[in-house]
């Protein structure tokens, strides 16, 4: 809670932007991320290094790269869990975190960064579901409290999406009694319950054991042609080279390459990609 709080002290003027426009004629499409020259240090480390990175709706981009290159750290400055020092990001052309005034950018009140939070799904390695609530309870929790449903809507919501997971039998079944790939899928059900415009994934299977790894998988590729933009973090190459629109390779911070996947991974350019993936392949 007190990472949160930390989070949410308001900044007055944050830093001058370019005199750039909100972006028109894009109003029938949804979650189309721009992310320009983000930087953020955590003490002396230099966590993200001037990323800039333009992912278009209803895509699929895989971030790859060795441990600590900053993946982590760019997924919650998407969803505004990290302030970043210089740069911005913009979802639909609203700063996420911020809103701007005249070329300076303030930093939004809690309850509207909140709101904000609401177009973003966020799904962790840990599964993070509540231990003491259902599997439905769990799902319809989020619409409730945002009033985004009535109750009886949300419940009908919620099994429509237990159903794209494939756990409609699981809704009475508390947490502790799903296995982990059963626990993710619900989490991810749990964040497609606010209807965002874009899905964060940090390395969703990599807490799970091998034989239930394909499960969430699956119910990720089905998510990749909803018209969701999905940014997912993982060292599933195999699932990189069927699902994703774009691959984006960081090391220390910094995006070293990016391309289509038989770009990066079947001709990386750079020499960090190619040990990597020497590593993982
Ligand atoms: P990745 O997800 O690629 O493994 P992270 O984004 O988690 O990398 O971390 C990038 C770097 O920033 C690492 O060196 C990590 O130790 C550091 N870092 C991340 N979060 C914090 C934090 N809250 N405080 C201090 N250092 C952090
Ligand atoms: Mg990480």
């Amino acid at each position: 809670m007190s990472e949160a709080f930390d989070l949410f002290v308001p900044q007055p003027v944050l830093r001058q932007v370019e005199n750039t426009h909100r972006q028109p004629g894009a109003d029938n499409q949804r979650g189309r991320i721009e992310i320009s020259h983000l930087s953020k240090h955590f003490a002396s480390h230099k966590a993200l290094d001037d990323v800039s990175l333009t992912i278009e709706p209803g895509t699929v981009t895989v971030i790859l790269g060795p441990s600590g290159s900053g993946k982590s750290t760019l997924l919650r400055t998407i969803n505004h869990l990290e302030r970043v020092d210089s740069g911005h990001i913009r979802i639909d052309g609203d700063y996420v975190g911020y809103q701007r005034k005249g070329n300076k950018l303030y930093e939004l009140k809690e309850h509207a960064i909140l709101k904000q939070r609401t177009h973003v799904g966020y799904v962790f390695q840990n599964f993070n579901l509540f231990p003491h609530l259902s599997v439905l309870d769990n799902i319809i929790e989020a619409p409730i409290v945002h009033r985004l449903l009535t109750r009886k809507q949300a419940i009908e919501r919620a099994y429509e999406l237990l159903d794209t997971v494939g756990l409609r039998a699981k809704a009475n079944a508390y947490p502790r009694h799903l296995s982990g790939g059963q626990q993710q899928r619900i989490a991810i059900a749990r964040a497609l319950a606010l209807n965002p415009k874009v899905m964060l994934f940090d390395e969703p299977t990599s807490a799970l054991d091998p034989e239930l790894v394909g499960e969430v998988l699956d119910v990720i590729k089905k998510l990749a042609s909803s018209g969701v933009t999905l940014v997912v973090v993982t060292h599933e190459i195999g699932f990189a080279r069927q699902v994703a629109d774009q691959i984006v390779f960081m090391v220390d911070g910094k995006i070293v390459e990016s391309g289509t996947a038989s770009q990066v991974l079947d001709a990386p350019r750079h020499s960090r990609t190619r040990s990597f993936l020497e590593k993982v392949l």
